[in-house]
């Protein structure tokens, strides 16, 4: 696939959550159709979509049967099963490539491949059990974090241990599921960082400013841009979102999560390959959001400028949050969005709102 999509050509996206409904609605501004595979009938991507094929994301006649509706196929979440995305692969191009996925959906196997391209992450050891959890304590001086290796995330499957609190790690990989965990070195960072950044099918990188992230409960509560971090910081950020995304081929627009150190250094966190909650404020303060620039890469188009116009604070609503968006709505300067779900479960992603603090300022 060399030249662009045409407008009117049909892309897939498998996965039909929130980041679907956005990818899809940008697709349409472009002139794009989508055909959205996911198990749930109405999803929010869904409702915006052209269409959707109602079943599992390893379902093989409607995998084969997504592939020949689309001229190309994307993906909203990192947990897409390798097969699948291979099996879509075998007749239709599959944007960002498996190997991204691959990469993203094990904890172990992710920390390996950055390190081999030469990005500094936390400190790391496999624990496939409590000998091995002991052992990794041992060296990184009695702290770390215990995660599973695949299927986190929002923190979930995690444990911390510390030194200083004495906490029995006996029986830990059990408690965990006996599943393959890693422990991560307890990283002493400042803030929390992410670049969302995009590389098209001609491998131009394009990265939006740095946003400094704050969790609640494990959820990203906020995302500010710009970042508070050392220019150091920040264009060390940078330089290894593209050094990743060259590293790994990509194309479309990745999401990388990185602590930042006292020293100015950064070390990555996880990588998302694909659109990423910390980038939803590019909607609001970006000519080009994150949602047109990963359509814009899929589609061969030339990726957008991702310069911002402004300031801003994205704060997700979660759960009960979504009753603010009334009052939310009268406010001037504020884009809210909300995803089309019915039931406000606690702890579930509702809607984000981005607040644009200056207008006008240089990117
Ligand atoms: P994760 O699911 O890996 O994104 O982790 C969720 C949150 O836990 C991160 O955003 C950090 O605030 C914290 N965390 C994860 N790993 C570490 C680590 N190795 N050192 C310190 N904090 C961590």
């Amino acid at each position: 696939m060399t030249a662009p999509l045409p407008a009117g050509s049909t892309i897939g996206i498998v996965g039909g959550g929130q980041l679907g409904r956005m990818l899809a609605m940008a697709a349409a501004r472009l002139g794009y159709r989508t055909v959205v595979l996911e198990p749930q009938a109405g999803c929010p991507a869904a409702q915006v979509a052209s269409r959707q094929i109602v079943a599992a994301y390893d379902d093989a006649a409607a995998l084969d049967e997504l592939a020949g509706a689309c001229a190309v196929v994307t993906y909203e979440f990192e947990n897409v099963p390798v097969a699948a995305a291979e099996r879509l692969a075998g007749t239709v191009p599959v944007l960002p490539p498996p190997r991204a996925l691959e990469v993203a959906q094990d904890r172990l196997a992710e920390k390996t491949a950055l390190n081999a391209m030469g990005i500094a992450t936390a400190q790391f050891v496999a624990v496939d059990g409590d000998a091995d959890l002991a052992a990794g304590l041992a060296a990184f001086g009695g702290d770390g974090v215990l995660k599973t290796r695949r299927l986190g995330y929002d923190g979930k499957g995690q444990r911390v241990f510390r030194a200083a609190s004495a906490a029995d790690a006996g029986g830990a990989f059990a408690a965990m599921g006996s599943v393959p965990l890693i422990l991560e070195s307890l990283v002493p960072f400042e803030r929390e960082i992410s670049v969302i950044a995009a590389r098209g099918r001609d491998g131009r990188v394009a990265a939006y400013d740095p946003a400094e992230n704050v969790h609640r409960n494990g959820i990203l509560h906020t995302s500010t841009v710009p970042a508070a971090a050392m220019p150091a910081t920040l264009a060390a950020a940078r330089a290894a979102a593209a050094a990743i995304l060259d590293g790994l081929g990509y194309v479309g627009v990745i999401g990388v999560e990185f602590f930042a150190l006292a020293d100015g250094s950064v070390l990555v966190n996880e990588i998302a390959p694909r659109v990423h909650n910390s980038g939803h404020w590019t909607e609001a303060a970006c000519v080009v959001s994150q949602f047109e620039q990963h359509i814009r890469a899929v589609a061969g188009l030339p990726l957008g400028d991702p310069a911002r116009h402004g300031d801003c604070v994205m704060e997700n609503l979660i759960g009960d949050d979504i009753l603010r968006a009334p009052a939310l709505l009268a406010e001037p300067g504020l884009m809210l969005h909300l995803y089309g779900k019915e039931e406000a479960r606690p702890g579930r992603k509702m809607g984000h709102f981005t607040r644009l603090k200056a207008r006008g300022g240089a990117a």
